[in-house]
């Protein structure tokens, strides 16, 4: 591998037709997601809705929310949309709460809340422990390693929801929050909340629901008609839940809401120092200065839609994923894991390697996440997808029979060759190494075959007994991924 090449600041300036265009250029490269191809990443809900998020985010794109008073209008609309979010989940009057730049700031600052909350009123606690369901957003274990606290994982029943009596024997004297999901990301089933929140408030201990993906569908979804248990502050016991405007809520990226049983509970979240000489400095959430551009248009887009617009997308997703949800479990050889209370669907299956069948997906070029424990394709159905179902399903037969078809070494070698060649690109040559040592088998013994289920990197990766090993290899992966690389950005 060459040494990167420093890159620097154009020595002249370049006209704003050329840069637009080098840009564009750029962007056309980019996944395309308005045919509804892509999950996860983007939550598209047509042109219109798009244009009227750009327009409103554009307006407010270098107003800062960090000073409410010097900006009123952001101020109205922050309280406005923590307002109009708290009432959708059950918020009584007393709950409060603040919009952050997406779910993983607002599960930082739960976590940080509930850190300060127990040091003020449990001051036994020295070495602070979190409760939370393996299929917890890592946004929780993150929170864990930047402020100190100890994760205590608990396993989730065979349906993928959390485990009562786990979370239960997991709860110790330094307990400082209980976390459920509405739903979990993985396989998008809603946990226990009321009983989790029950065995939180018989200890008096902060239950924290996350809501980032499900806050903005699953009141839809139970206005709708379909069976939605009780998730939000409805529920005793339940004393912050993080919901995501930037996801179901259609807003722009940078858009979050947490909330709060009450004002003494937020109370914990702000930071303010006052013996700064460049003035007293309050900052309600982790960033300082703060993009007025987000927060104007989540307010702009929930008053766009209103109700009425939010329950007519989520009619038009429910009915997608519903027949989806058919669509996969009628096809031999895959099924949908658990029973998924609203958009997000996890592929499985007992015969067929899920990551080949991926494989060829993404040949079709679709864009779905892997995952692993048990493996699986992702879906967060939204939106895009109304229009794509149809082919969704055509293409997924396709792969199937084609997995069916192939001999297992055949499928895994081709994907191997192709996971190999996408591997070469981002791991240094070293750590490169090391991993086609391990695919080839010669990790293993000497002229060992290639096994067939570690062929597909998550099957390799999956079967490394090492996890340490991986954890390093990511590292490498990053240090490498955010490099600049001027050769391949022409
Ligand atoms: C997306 C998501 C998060 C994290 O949100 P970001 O906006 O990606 O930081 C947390 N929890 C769940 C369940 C999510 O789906």
């Amino acid at each position: 591998m060459n040494p990167p090449q420093r890159l620097h600041l154009p020595a002249q300036r370049r006209s704003k037709e050329d840069v637009l265009e080098q840009m564009a250029t750029l962007k056309a490269k980019d996944v395309h997601w308005k045919d509804g191809k892509v999950f996860s990443l983007v939550f598209y809900a047509g042109e219109e809705i798009l244009e009227l998020l750009r327009e409103a985010h554009a307006l407010f794109m270098s107003e800062n929310g960090l000073n409410p008073s010097a900006f009123p209008s952001l101020r109205k609309f922050e309280t406005e949309v923590v307002e109009m979010t708290a009432s959708l989940l059950g918020g009584g009057e007393e709950v409060v709460g603040n919009m952050t730049t997406g779910g993983t700031e607002s599960i930082l600052m739960v976590v940080k809340t509930a850190r300060e909350w127990a040091a003020a009123h449990k001051p036994h606690i020295k070495a602070p422990e979190m409760v939370l369901p393996i299929t917890a957003h890592p946004a929780f274990q993150k929170a864990c390693a930047y402020f100190g606290i100890v994760p205590v994982v608990t396993e989730v029943n065979a349906n993928f929801r959390a485990n009562v009596e786990a979370i239960k024997a997991a709860i110790s004297r330094n307990t400082i929050l209980v976390v459920g999901s509405a739903p979990s990301y993985p396989q998008g089933v809603v946990d226990p909340i009321a009983e989790i929140a029950a065995a939180a408030q018989e200890k008096n201990i902060l239950c924290h629901v996350d809501a980032c993906v499900g806050g903005f569908m699953l009141p839809f979804v139970r206005k709708l008609g379909y069976p939605v248990p009780a998730f939000d502050f409805q529920v005793h016991g339940v004393t912050s839940m993080s919901v995501d405007l930037h996801k179901y809520a259609y807003a722009a990226k940078g858009a979050s809401v947490v909330l709060y049983r009450n004002q003494e509970l937020r109370r914990h979240q702000f930071f303010v120092y006052t013996e700064w000489p460049g003035g007293i400095y309050p900052s309600p959430t982790m960033t300082g200065t703060r993009a007025g551009g987000s927060i104007a248009a989540a307010w702009a887009i929930m008053h766009y839609l209103g109700e009425e617009g939010y329950l007519k997308i989520a009619r038009e997703v429910m009915e997608t994923t519903k027949y989806l949800e058919q669509g996969i479990n009628a096809i031999a050889g895959v099924h949908v894991l658990g029973q998924p209370e609203m958009s997000i669907l996890a592929i499985g299956s007992d015969e067929l390697d899920v990551y080949a069948l991926g494989d060829e997906m993404t040949e079709q070029g679709w864009h779905l996440d892997r995952q692993q424990f048990p493996p699986s394709l992702h879906l967060t159905v939204n939106h895009a997808h109304v229009q794509s179902k149809e082919l969704f399903l055509s293409d997924l037969r396709k792969a199937v029979d084609k997995a069916n078809r192939l001999s297992w070494h055949k499928i895994s070698s081709k994907v191997a060759v192709s996971m190999v060649k996408g591997l070469a690109k981002v791991l240094p040559d070293n750590v490169f190494s090391q991993v086609v040592s391990k695919f080839s088998g010669s990790g293993s013994g000497k002229g060992a075959p290639v096994p067939k289920r570690t062929a597909a990197m998550y099957g390799m990766i999956g079967s490394l007994p090492n996890r340490g090993d991986i954890h390093e290899m990511v590292l490498d992966m990053m240090d490498n991924l955010y490099r600049c690389q001027p050769e391949t950005v022409e």
